[in-house]
């Protein structure tokens, strides 16, 4: 089947309408229109969820979880066709469209329990008879930008938090990407209608492009604006939120490195370079771009590496084999191209698309383009000697997500995780830097944005702090012991 024929098969079963508009879909496939999709008004989403945050921040947390309980159902009941939208639409190999479904449910599982665990301290009082305690409430409404790289499983990952704290949700996604977001947003309503009796506007989809997204970024009724994206978006978002005192949660561009020390697991560190650096055709966030490697292993490492890369199956992304789809576009193959020139290989697979094979670069020195983000499967290949050397390395460069470290020596993998080691958001030890559980904080340091969502105590976010005291005595003590008597 056709992509176009595949995408209106799906969309049909997922009851989503995506045949008239401006805004249209093209698959990384094949490059041939898969959908249109209408914009929406930026004012009147912002309108409609400040509405709908009236009502929905007085509905106990508990039972905003029930809702994003009913999401994790059908996006349950949904996972294999959304799956499939998700490989067409962005040009992911299907296990990958899979775990990133997946993913979507795991964070509903998660901020489903986070409903009933949103809670802040008790703080000892100076003064008798009194107690201090702070409280965590509902912030307001939440716009989430999102990226084309993972279409979906952003959006999942702010939503499902931002809805238990006790927020409506905006979501603009990539231009690049409007299909899946149209069917996510089918079964949210699935969600919402089974849920009952929650407020119109509580959840919407505003499709669009730069635009739209500055016209609700600069919505001063936007509490949240959660944005992920490039390192220019978000130079160009954050100081427009600072500008009106709104609150952005930036998730940006990396440039993630792995340490390859001399006692490292070789066999275990090709593998994990192979998916980290190679997988969704390097365009991860987390995607692995520079590995450092002890002049010791580099020789026997690096030909391996050029063997693996020489055979990795490059093709269409829905046959079970492929490990490596298509670039999103022609303006990602030209990116590829300014940095490597004539050494870019394209692949044959399917006319129309932007096949390329995984390039390995030997680099004499971190300069130049090893210092940016070009987001292809380009892997630059830096020797060592001295460990600090290799650190110093790791953390030179502007950004700053994810890092990682093969080694079996204690010592090197405990100073690479200490205050002095890496200095990413994300560093890990004897895995590659990419495929995040949701289970920890997302997100990095530097250029990156300095943003982090999914788990831990990430939520936070998503509400406002609010500090507490209560005096149950009959008299007024000042703090700090001041007396002010009349
Ligand atoms: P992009 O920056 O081109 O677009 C991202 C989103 O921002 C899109 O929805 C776009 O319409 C919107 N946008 C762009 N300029 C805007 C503006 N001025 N105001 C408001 N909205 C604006 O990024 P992309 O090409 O879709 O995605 C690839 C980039 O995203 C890479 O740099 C990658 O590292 C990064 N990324 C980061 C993370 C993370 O969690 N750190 C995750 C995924 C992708």
């Amino acid at each position: 089947m056709s992509p176009a024929e595949e995408a209106a098969s799906i969309l049909k079963e997922l009851g989503v309408n995506a045949d008239g508009g401006d805004l249209v879909s093209s698959s990384p496939i094949d490059g041939s229109e898969i959908g249109r999709v209408r914009t929406a008004d930026p004012a009147e989403a912002a309108r409609a969820a400040v509405e709908a945050f009236e009502r929905w921040r007085t509905v106990p947390a508990p039972r905003r979880g029930e809702l994003v309980r009913l999401l994790g159902e059908e996006l349950r009941a949904a996972k294999e066709p959304l799956a499939k939208l998700v490989t067409l639409e962005s040009g992911k190999i299907l296990q990958e469209g899979l775990g990133e479904v997946q993913e979507m449910i795991d964070i509903c599982d998660f901020a489903v329990g986070l409903s009933r665990q949103l809670y802040g301290l008790t703080i000892a009082s100076e003064r008798s008879n009194h107690r201090m305690m702070e409280q965590w409430h509902p912030l307001g409404p939440v716009l989430v930008i999102s990226a084309f790289n993972f279409p979906v499983a952003v959006w999942a990952w702010n939503a499902a938090l931002a809805l238990v704290c006790g927020n409506p949700v905006i979501w603009k996604p990539s231009e690049k990407t409007p299909l899946t977001a149209e069917a996510v947003t089918a079964l949210m309503k699935r969600a919402l209608k089974r849920f009952g009796d929650a407020p119109e506007g509580l959840v919407q989809l505003v499709q669009g492009g730069r635009e739209i997204g500055e016209q609700l970024v600069d919505d001063p009724r936007i509490a949240l604006v959660s944005a992920t994206g490039s390192t220019a978006m978000g130079r160009a978002v954050g100081p427009r939120v600072a500008q009106r005192f709104g609150r952005a949660l930036l998730e940006l561009g990396g440039n993630n490195a792995m340490i390859v020390c001399p006692s490292a697991d070789l066999a275990l560190a090709e593998r994990a370079i192979l998916f980290s650096a190679a997988g969704t055709a390097g365009q991860r966030c987390t995607t692995l771009r520079r590995l450092i490697v002890h002049e010791r292993v580099a020789d026997q490492l690096v030909a391996r590496l050029k063997q693996l890369f020489a055979h990795v199956k490059v093709g269409d992304p829905r046959e079970h084999d492929t490990l490596v789809g298509p670039l999103i576009d022609e303006s990602a193959f030209d990116g590829m191209k300014r940095v490597l020139g004539e050494r870019i290989e394209r692949v044959d697979a399917i006319s129309g698309g932007y096949y390329v094979r995984p390039a390995l670069v030997e680099a004499e020195a971190q300069a130049g383009t090893v210092l940016q983000e070009t987001f292809a499967p380009i892997l630059y290949a830096l020797r060592y000697r001295e460990f600090d050397e290799a650190l110093r390395l790791n953390n030179e460069v502007p950004q700053g997500l994810s890092s990682a470290i093969f080694t079996n020596d204690l010592r090197e993998a405990e100073r690479f995780l200490s205050a002095a080691g890496s200095d990413c958001g994300i560093a890990n030890v004897n895995i590659g830097p990419s495929g995040a559980e949701i289970g920890g904080a997302f997100g990095g340091e530097k250029e990156t944005g300095g943003g982090r969502e999914s788990g831990s105590d990430s939520w936070r976010a998503y509400m406002r702090r609010q500090t507490n005291t209560v005096n149950y005595g009959t008299d007024l003590p000042l703090a700090q012991g001041i007396r002010f008597d009349i």
